[in-house]
């Protein structure tokens, strides 16, 4: 850990912290865990820094493919140095297979493969418990103007075509996944916040077995067991293929 670093955010499953570079900000990869808007909490040891290290190679594969991101670099087991962002208070939520909170607001049923990737907005906001917003709501707030808007959805469908692909080379199925994006310094919108199975959905395509072929955060929200472990899976495989030629 940096010195001289001052807490400035904690969030439920990082912290932030401000550093001698005032356009930088170090995070920290928290183990715990919560779901239903933290209704449900724990702590799982190693999580944050499985986390970190599933993140740190996302994002680089992302930069590597032309994503704007905030990363910067790790920084020890559970950190990373990141750009110091704005965040914007929108959840972008990409959907290639229907599950989840989708599943209890229409008739789509578990597992229904879509014939395109759905997006869909929510407002980030706990005491309103994160409602889905629609693109008129989004502009009454004055949150993000339009072609921003059709930026940051732009950018969310290129992200999906670039781990959908990346994912299929490990047999893992990317089902969905949450994003949230914020301004840096020169108000040039980027990719903020984390990639990891915290916020996505990962089935592992080497099993049908449902009790197990989930390997991110439903382990826990589901209480599935084994959290550790599926998330040690994913890391492993990520790594075998980063380091593979
Ligand atoms: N998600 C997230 N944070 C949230 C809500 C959802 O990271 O506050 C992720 C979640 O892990 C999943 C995707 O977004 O990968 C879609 O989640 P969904 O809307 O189905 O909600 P959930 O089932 O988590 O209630």
């Amino acid at each position: 850990m940096h010195t001289n670093s001052k807490l400035i955010y904690e969030g439920k499953a990082k912290q932030i912290f401000a550093i001698n570079d005032p356009n930088q900000v170090l995070i920290k990869f928290k183990d715990d865990a919560t779901a239903f808007n933290a209704a449900k909490k724990a702590k799982f040891k190693g999580k944050g820094i499985l986390n970190c290290s599933i993140s740190t190679n996302i994002f680089e594969y992302l930069m590597a493919n032309g994503i704007p991101t905030h990363f910067i670099r790790r920084d020890g087991d559970s950190s990373i140095i990141a750009q110091k962002i704005n965040i914007i208070p929108i959840e972008v939520v990409l959907r290639n297979t229907a599950y989840g909170s989708i599943c209890k607001q229409t008739n789509l049923i578990p597992g229904t493969k879509l014939k395109k990737p759905l997006i869909d907005f929510y407002f980030k906001n706990d005491i309103l418990n994160d409602p889905l917003l629609t693109r008129e709501r989004i502009k009454l707030m004055e949150i993000l103007k339009d072609e921003d808007l059709n930026f940051i959805e732009q950018l969310t469908y290129k992200i999906n075509t670039i781990l959908k692909d990346f994912f299929l080379n490990i047999e893992l199925d990317l089902i969905d996944f949450k994003l949230e994006f914020g301004l840096n310094k020169n108000n040039e919108i980027i990719l903020g916040d984390e990639f990891s199975p915290d916020n996505c959905r990962l089935w592992d395509m080497k099993t049908q077995n449902v009790n197990i072929k989930s390997l991110d955060k439903d382990r826990f929200r589901n209480d599935l067991g084994d959290l550790i472990e599926a998330y040690t899976e994913i890391n492993k495989r990520i790594d075998h293929f980063m380091s593979s030629p």
